[in-house]
C-alpha cells in the first residue's frame, strides 16, 4: 500500500532529516542571502537524479516527473531564509553565525521539502504528473522572495495548477496538523510617519508648532479607521509600535516626530481604501493644528486564502495519512506571509505542522527550537500530498 511505503520512507530517512535540518539551523543566512543554503539545497536534489535550476539568485527550483508527466503538475513550497536574531540555546547545533538564527523554522521547512522530494523520487512510478519543488529566498523581507520568483516566470513551464506550502506551529504538538480553509493569514503593510512642526522651548508653546501633541492626536484619531470605517465583519488591525524623535527633552518641543506602525487586513479593496483614508486623515489632523506630516505605507504581502476545494482535498488526504483526529481546524492569524502571493495567482493550501517543543518557546524568539519528529511527519506527508491527484 502507498500510504505505508510513504511512511516507511520517511521513517527510514528520519536520521538524514534531523542532520540536514541541524546542518541548517548552524548555518542560518540571511534573507536573499541564501547562497550556501542554495547550493546545500541543490546538490542533494542532484544526488538524488532530480533536474534543477537557479532562479532568483538563491532560490533552487526542482522537477520531478512521475508517471504521464505532463497530465498535471503541482509545486511544493519550501521557504529557507533566517532571521537577525541572537540564538541563545545550547545545543550542539546552535547557530554558528553570530547573530543569525533560524527562529521562524525555515531550516525544517526546507528538510521537510528536502524529504519530500528524495520519497517523490524514489516512488516516481507510483504516481502521476510533475512535481515542481520551490525552495525560496527571503520570506521574511520586503518584497518577498515568492513576488521576484513569480516576476522571473517560476509559475510557467511548466504551470502548476495548485500549490502547498507548510509552516512549523509551536502551539501544535508533533503529528498534529492545522489547517483552515479560506482567508488565512492577512495583508501586512509597513507604516512610516514623519509629524513636523516648529520646535522650541517648552515654556513657550504659543510660538511653536507642537509636534508631539500632533503626533499624539494622530495616533488616537487613526483608530477610528478601525473602529468605524472597517467593516465590523472584516478583520482590520492598526498598532503603532514606535514612536520617537531625534530631538526633545523635558522642556523642549522637538521638530520632528516619527511613528512607525502595521496595516493588516484580509481584503485588497479595503486594504488600499484604509491608505487613502489613513493618508488623508492624518494630513488634515496635522494641518488643523498648524503642522505638515509625511505619512509612507510601504506595501508588504497581501493576505493568504487557502482555495476551499483544494484545501478540502488536501484535509481528506491528511486525515488519511495522520488520522482525522491529528488534524486540526487551525484559526486565521493576522500575521503576514509571502506564500499569499502564490494563492493570488493559483489555488493554494498552506498548512501548519506541529513542532511543540518542551521549552515552549515561539517563532521568532532567541530559543526557538523545535521537535525534530517533525521532519519525518513534514516530509512524508508532503510527499504523500503531492502524490494525490
Ligand atoms: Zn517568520
Ligand atoms: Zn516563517
Amino acid at each position: 500500500m502507498l500510504k505505508k511505503k510513504v511512511q516507511q520512507l520517511a521513517k527510514k530517512n528520519s536520521n538524514q532529516l534531523i542532520s540536514f535540518r541541524r546542518h541548517l539551523h548552524q548555518h542560518p543566512e540571511l534573507s536573499f542571502q541564501e547562497y550556501k543554503t542554495c547550493q546545500f539545497v541543490k546538490e542533494k536534489l542532484e544526488s538524488w537524479g532530480i533536474e534543477t535550476q537557479i532562479m532568483a539568485t538563491t532560490g533552487v527550483i526542482g522537477l520531478i516527473k512521475g508517471k504521464n508527466p505532463n497530465s498535471r503538475t503541482l509545486a511544493l513550497r519550501a521557504d529557507m531564509d533566517a532571521l537577525p536574531i541572537q540564538e541563545i540555546n545550547t545545543v550542539a547545533y546552535k547557530s554558528q553565525n553570530d547573530g543569525v538564527m533560524h527562529a521562524c523554522g525555515h531550516d525544517v521547512h526546507t528538510t521537510c521539502l528536502l524529504g519530500a522530494a528524495q520519497i517523490l523520487q524514489e516512488l516516481k512510478e507510483a504516481w502521476e504528473g510533475t512535481i515542481k519543488l520551490i525552495f525560496q529566498p527571503g520570506e521574511e523581507q520586503l518584497p518577498g522572495g515568492a513576488s521576484i520568483l513569480i516576476k522571473e516566470g517560476v509559475l510557467h513551464n511548466p504551470s502548476p495548477s495548485t500549490i502547498l506550502g507548510q509552516h512549523v506551529e509551536p502551539l501544535l504538538e508533533v503529528g498534529k496538523i492545522g489547517v483552515k480553509s479560506g482567508l488565512f493569514m492577512a495583508s501586512a503593510d509597513e507604516i512610516n510617519v514623519t509629524v513636523r512642526g516648529k520646535g522650541g522651548h517648552g515654556a513657550r508653546p504659543h510660538q511653536c508648532v507642537d509636534t508631539i501633541l500632533m503626533a499624539s492626536q494622530l495616533i488616537v484619531q487613526l483608530q477610528q479607521l478601525v473602529s468605524r470605517n472597517a467593516d465590523p465583519l472584516m478583520p482590520t488591525v492598526l498598532t503603532f509600535g514606535k514612536i520617537y524623535s531625534e530631538g526633545g527633552a523635558t522642556n523642549i518641543i522637538p521638530d520632528e516626530v516619527k511613528i512607525l506602525g502595521t496595516l493588516r487586513t484580509f481584503d485588497e479593496t479595503w486594504r488600499l481604501e484604509a491608505h487613502r483614508q489613513l493618508i488623508k486623515s492624518a494630513e488634515l489632523i496635522c494641518q488643523s493644528m498648524n503642522g505638515t506630516c509625511d505619512f509612507k505605507i510601504i506595501k508588504g504581502y497581501p493576505y493568504l486564502k487557502n482555495n476551499e476545494a483544494l484545501t478540502a482535498f488536501t484535509r481528506q488526504h491528511m486525515e488519511t495519512y495522520l488520522g482525522a483526529e491529528n488534524v486540526i481546524d487551525f484559526p486565521s492569524r493576522m500575521g503576514g506571509e509571502d506564500f499569499a502571493f502564490y494563492s493570488q495567482q493559483i489555488p493554494a493550501c498552506f498548512y501548519r505542522l506541529g513542532v511543540q517543543n518542551p521549552n515552549g518557546s515561539g517563532l521568532h524568539t532567541p530559543n526557538f527550537d523545535v521537535d525534530e519528529r517533525s521532519l519525518e511527519v513534514g516530509a512524508g506527508l508532503m510527499a504523500w500530498l503531492a502524490m494525490q491527484a
